[in-house]
Parts: structure tokens; C-alpha cells; sequence
């Protein structure tokens, strides 16, 4: 009792404007948000306009995505994992399917798969300097039950997409693209997510464009686009804003849909991040170049992309440690004593218990698993908190 009376009063006496929830765990978190008065300015025009659900922002935040992108077609959805779940219904799979999809990745990625009752059909990754799915894993695994690989492009890294898409032509597979970490990274001058079928987005609130929980899902296909659009609000053939407008009095549910809608207060926030990514871009990828200088004696840990000079979103800044004995999870400890927040990406999805029906041997995957640690990453990170952290591990693994 008196230990809550306690706590009651210390949050009391606390100043709610440096009441940052996890400002003082960490000296360097992992990620921040980039937000000003901008941010807040559009959530007051939207809350302003008396029209806070699915209308003009999410219609103004699609657009400015498809230009930023050069894509026909995009749609604002409530999360990326709603976004790819939608594109495996539009592309037709099914019950008993087999889809191709990497272990080292988000568990979503391959949960919509059993969503609409597919196989995961789990491959490999490249190797330790390339983290995105194997070609020849893909090649070596297709059966006739195959009827689509969904690739992730790890930090925004692009996949190998010359040899996925001619793999996918060759074998008449659909393509998805796991974008969540890629939005305006580059593929031989395509933006990741527009060469597949069906590319997906997440602006959750530690990705490079933050609304709090939200999605895009884009294709430049109009007959996969209208059926997305019917399954992200309930099958209905007008939304409820157009019906405002008077453009539509009616309405007839033509299929099965959801509710996968996005509101237009986290739209408004949602354009003017996009607005800021090449600037979050560009100090990400000035980050990582420090990152790979300091790192550049750094013999016992292995930068993955390390010769990758495309245009990227740098979502993450991970690095491998290069032998068994060092200690992954000790590392990590130490770091975090020092006030160094890390994660890692990822604990391998096909080690997870739901998936014990579809476990295979991946040992390039779970040695990533095993030893990876992501370091900071985010527009205010400083060069000088670079130097700490590069120091810190420097000093930790010899
Ligand atoms: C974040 C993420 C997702 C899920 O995004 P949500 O918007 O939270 O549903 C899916 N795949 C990858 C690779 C991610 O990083």
C-alpha cells in the first residue's frame, strides 16, 4: 500500500512534458520518432474538418504514394500484416496452396499465408553478407501446389528480383512483395514493392514512416486493385464517405471483406512523413557509412549489404557476429548497461511452435538468428552517438 502511494505521488510530481515514457531506459534507443509541429498541425486540420475516417487524406496520402513510388496503384490500409493478407485473397490463394516465403523476417509475413489456409513453404536466405531470400532455394523447393513466393527485403535491401521474377514467370507463380522495411528503396532504379504482383507497407510506429498502426498496399494491376478495395471494407461497393459526399446512395456486398480501413487522422500524419523520407533516407544512409567506417577494423562481426550502393531506406542497421563463440545475448546485455538499446531481426519464424508442421533445416537463417544484433537506427541519431556505440562494442568484443 505504501509503495503504490509512493508511485502515485512520484508520477504526480513528474513534468508532463519531459514525461517521455522511455526516454531515461535508454541513453540511445533503438528508434525515434521524427515528428514536429507539422505532425501535429495535421491531425488538427484533419480533427478540424469534422471527417476523421477513411476519406480525403487517405485518398491525398495514396496519390502522393503512387507518385512517390511511380506506381498505378496504392491503398491505405489499417497494417501491413492486413495489406498482405488482402493480397493473398486478391491473387487467389487458397486452401491447400504452397507459397515460398523466408524464415528471416517478420512472423506476419508468413502468417497470412495460413490465414487463407496455404502452406509456408520456408527457404533460406543467401548468405550472411545477403539476408533476403535464396533463388535457388525458391527454384529447389517449387511443387505443383506452388502458387506464390512473397519476398521481404531486409532493411530495405532489395531481394534478387532478376532471378525471383524469372523464376515466377518461368514457373507461373505470383509475387508479393514484404516491403514494411523498403518504402522508396531502389532495384535498378524500381522502387521495391512495385515489381512483384502486389508490394506491402507498414507505417507501424518504429518504421521509417511512423502513423501509429497502418498500411499501404500497392500493384499496378486495376483488377487486383478493385478487388483489394472491396476486401478492405466489408465487400461494399461505395464507401461510407462517398455516400456522404452524395456520389453513392447505395451499396451491394459483392464478397467476403474486412474491415482493413485507415482513418484519415493517422492519413494526414502518414503524408507528411512521406513528405519527409528522402531527408530520412539520406541521414540514414550518411548514418550507415559512419557506421561501416568506425565498424571497418571491427574483424569479428560482419556488416550485411556491406557492398550494396543502391538507393535504400536503411530501416535497420544490423550487424553478424562472425563465430559461435562470441555470445550473442551477453553482447547484447552489455550494450544495454551502457544504455544501448539493440533487437534483434529476426528470431527465425520457422523455429516458432506454430510452426512445427513446417519446420525445416535453414542454416544460413538460423545463424543469422543466432548471432545477429541491430543497432541503432533513426533521422536524430548523431555521429556522436555512433562513436559511443562503435566504441562500446569495440570494447566489449575485442
Ligand atoms: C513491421 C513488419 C510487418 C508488419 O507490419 P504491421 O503494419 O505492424 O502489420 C510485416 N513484415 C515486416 C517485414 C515488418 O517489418
Amino acid at each position: 500500500m505504501l509503495t503504490l502511494q509512493l508511485n502515485i505521488f512520484t508520477l504526480k510530481i513528474r513534468d508532463p512534458k519531459k514525461d517521455n515514457k522511455f526516454k531515461n531506459m535508454y541513453k540511445i534507443p533503438l528508434f525515434n520518432l521524427s515528428f514536429d509541429k507539422r505532425e501535429k498541425d495535421a491531425i488538427s486540420r484533419t480533427l478540424d474538418s469534422k471527417w476523421i475516417s477513411t476519406g480525403p487524406e487517405c485518398n491525398k496520402f495514396e496519390k502522393l504514394f503512387s507518385e512517390k513510388l511511380n506506381t498505378d496503384f496504392s491503398l491505405t490500409t489499417s497494417s501491413c500484416t492486413a495489406s498482405l493478407h488482402m493480397a493473398l485473397i486478391a491473387l487467389g490463394i487458397n486452401d491447400g496452396d504452397e507459397v515460398l516465403v523466408p524464415s528471416l523476417t517478420f512472423s506476419a509475413t508468413a502468417n497470412v499465408i495460413k490465414y487463407v489456409g496455404a502452406k509456408p513453404i520456408f527457404c533460406d536466405i543467401k548468405s550472411l553478407q545477403d539476408l533476403t531470400i535464396d533463388p535457388k532455394e525458391i527454384e529447389n523447393k517449387i511443387t505443383n501446389k506452388t502458387k506464390a513466393i512473397i519476398v521481404m527485403h531486409y532493411a530495405g535491401f532489395s531481394s534478387d528480383m532478376d532471378n525471383i521474377v524469372s523464376l515466377a514467370k518461368k514457373n507461373k507463380l505470383f509475387i508479393i512483395e514484404d516491403a514494411a522495411h523498403a518504402p522508396m528503396s531502389e532495384y535498378k532504379g524500381k522502387k521495391l514493392g512495385t515489381i512483384g504482383d502486389v508490394g506491402t507497407f507498414s507505417f507501424f510506429s518504429n518504421k521509417n514512416i511512423a502513423i501509429g498502426e497502418g498500411g499501404m498496399v500497392v500493384t499496378n494491376n486495376k483488377e487486383i486493385y478493385d478487388n483489394l478495395k472491396l476486401l478492405r471494407s466489408h465487400g461494399m461497393t461505395s464507401l461510407s464517405y462517398e455516400r456522404f459526399k452524395g456520389h453513392a446512395n447505395r451499396y451491394d456486398i459483392q464478397s467476403l471483406g474486412y474491415n482493413y480501413r485507415m482513418d484519415d487522422i493517422r492519413a494526414s500524419i502518414g503524408i507528411v512523413q512521406l513528405n519527409k523520407l528522402e531527408k530520412d533516407l539520406s541521414k540514414r544512409s550518411e548514418l550507415r557509412k559512419y557506421y561501416i567506417k568506425k565498424l571497418s577494423k571491427q574483424d569479428k562481426i560482419i556488416i550485411p549489404f556491406k557492398t550494396n550502393n543502391s538507393y535504400v531506406s536503411n530501416y535497420i542497421f544490423p550487424i553478424i557476429l562472425n563465430n559461435n563463440q562470441l555470445k550473442r545475448d551477453e553482447i547484447r546485455d552489455k550494450l544495454g548497461e551502457k544504455g544501448i538499446q539493440t533487437s534483434v531481426h529476426y528470431p527465425a519464424v520457422h523455429r516458432f511452435s506454430i510452426y512445427e508442421n513446417d519446420y525445416v533445416e535453414l542454416s544460413k537463417t538460423d545463424f543469422v538468428t543466432d548471432n545477429e544484433i541491430t543497432l541503432p537506427m533513426y533521422y536524430s541519431l548523431g555521429f556522436k552517438d555512433i562513436d559511443y556505440i562503435t566504441n562500446s562494442l569495440n570494447e566489449i568484443i575485442g
